[in-house]
């Protein structure tokens, strides 16, 4: 058995490679960025009015100007302006040769065909946006391992850019395994239980803005589970099972990914939920078998497997803890194993409720993260620093 430290290496040095796509920047969103970003083009691109107004060429006394023409935003002004003229226009029009001033329509009075205002009114250039002064041709305007949100979309778009080359979103294969599972909603037969797995990686991959590929329920059979691998490790990056890696007589699944040319990276952890957890690589493809019991999955999934679906969407120092918090009770321990203990979050403290079991889910009512208690301890004593894990 290795330490969890052990186990995050091993899995570190045998990442699977990002791998990148060209988006439709529509379909960018939460997505990370593979390359910097240039801009083509100067935005804005003319210089243009920002406000609605009269557009004049400044000159020191000017009060009364002839309004000669109209520009709105889209037109395209050909004729000059000479000096006393005015030309209306709106926000975003092109500026008219000749003109270097807008005086907004609120400052000005109208007298038939021309406006008066009073000297001083505006200083030369106000009110114009001038070519170039958000961006200019050529400038880097995102940086790969920019996470696309709605602000960075917009100003790519502002530029001119439709596509985007980002980390393309991991392909995960889910297989959970269990005779005794029945899916919520359906009638509970003596024995059986609800499959409450399933939901749990498929929304802990939501979250992470990955939608699984393959989602499998099979029995405890060889047949379909050996099917269900072989698919998901010929399309997935990452795969994902649950249950039948302990050590009861249908406990399949360590055989059967040996026999699928999965090599072991470990195998049993020194952890408390979750020690038979397996991992494994096959070509360019991660495996985890995550133990059945929720807790222990829900664990190793936010240890081990989400920095990995994290790396592979382009992000860098994916194993660190998301905070460290003090601990808000005793928490008496067996020393030898590091303890995931289910936690509900406050802003000074990790609070540590009742119901650590790997099989009970109720602390969960508003748990919201596990706190890291280190192996060596026998007692982590209230106030003690813990590293804390988010989904
Ligand atoms: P296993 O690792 O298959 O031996 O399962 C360990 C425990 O977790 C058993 O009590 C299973 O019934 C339970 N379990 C396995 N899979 C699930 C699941 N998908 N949902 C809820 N409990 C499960
Ligand atoms: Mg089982």
């Amino acid at each position: 058995m290795i330490s969890v430290a052990q186990a995050k290496k091993l899995i570190k040095s045998n990442l699977p490679p990002r791998q990148t796509r060209v988006l439709e920047i529509g379909s960018c969103t939460g997505v990370v960025l593979a390359t910097d970003v240039k801009s083509g083009v100067d935005v804005p691109n003319f210089d243009n009015s920002a406000m609605d107004g009269y557009a004049f060429r400044y000159k020191a006394g000017c009060e009364k100007l002839n309004v000669v023409g109209e520009l709105k935003a889209g037109a395209f002004p050909t004729e000059e302006l000479k000096a006393g003229q005015a030309f209306r226009i709106f926000t975003g029009a092109p500026m008219p040769k000749g003109a270097d001033t807008v005086i907004p329509q609120e400052l000005v009075k109208k007298e038939d065909d021309a406006v008066v205002f009073e000297k001083n009114a505006v200083k030369r250039g106000a009110n114009v946006r001038k070519q170039g002064t958000q961006t200019r041709k050529g400038e880097v305007i995102l940086k790969r391992g920019r996470v696309l949100d709605p602000g960075a979309l917009s100003l790519a778009a502002s530029v001119g850019v439709d596509k985007l080359k980002v980390f393309r979103r991991p392909y995960v294969g889910i297989i959970v395994t269990g005779d005794e599972l029945v899916t919520p909603g359906k009638k509970l037969k003596p024995g059986q239980i609800y499959d409450s797995n399933t939901v749990l990686l498929t929304s802990a991959l939501n979250t992470l803005n990955v939608v699984p590929r393959f989602v499998f329920r099979v029995a405890d059979s060889r047949k379909e589970l050996d099917k269900h691998i072989d698919t998901c490790l010929e399309h997935c990056d990452v795969v994902l099972l649950t249950g039948g890696i302990s050590v009861g007589d249908y406990d399949f699944v360590y055989e059967l990914l040996n026999s699928r040319g999965v090599k072991k990276l470990f195998y049993k952890l020194k952890q408390r939920p979750g020690k038979p957890l397996f991992a494994g690589v096959r070509d360019e493809t991660m495996v985890f078998a995550l133990p059945g019991n929720p807790v222990s999955v829900a664990s190793c999934f936010v240890q081990y497997v989400k920095p990995v679906i994290r790396h592979l969407r382009g992000f860098d120092h994916t194993f660190e803890p998301d905070l460290k918090l003090p601990l808000s009770s005793d928490f008496q321990k067996q020393p030898g194993l590091t303890y995931f203990l289910k936690v509900r979050t406050t802003p000074n403290a990790a609070v540590v409720p009742k119901g650590q079991q790997s099989f009970n889910l109720m602390p969960f009512t508003n748990a919201d993260a596990f706190a890291e208690l280190d192996a060596e301890s026998e007692v982590v004593r209230t106030g003690t620093m813990v590293n804390v894990y988010k989904w």
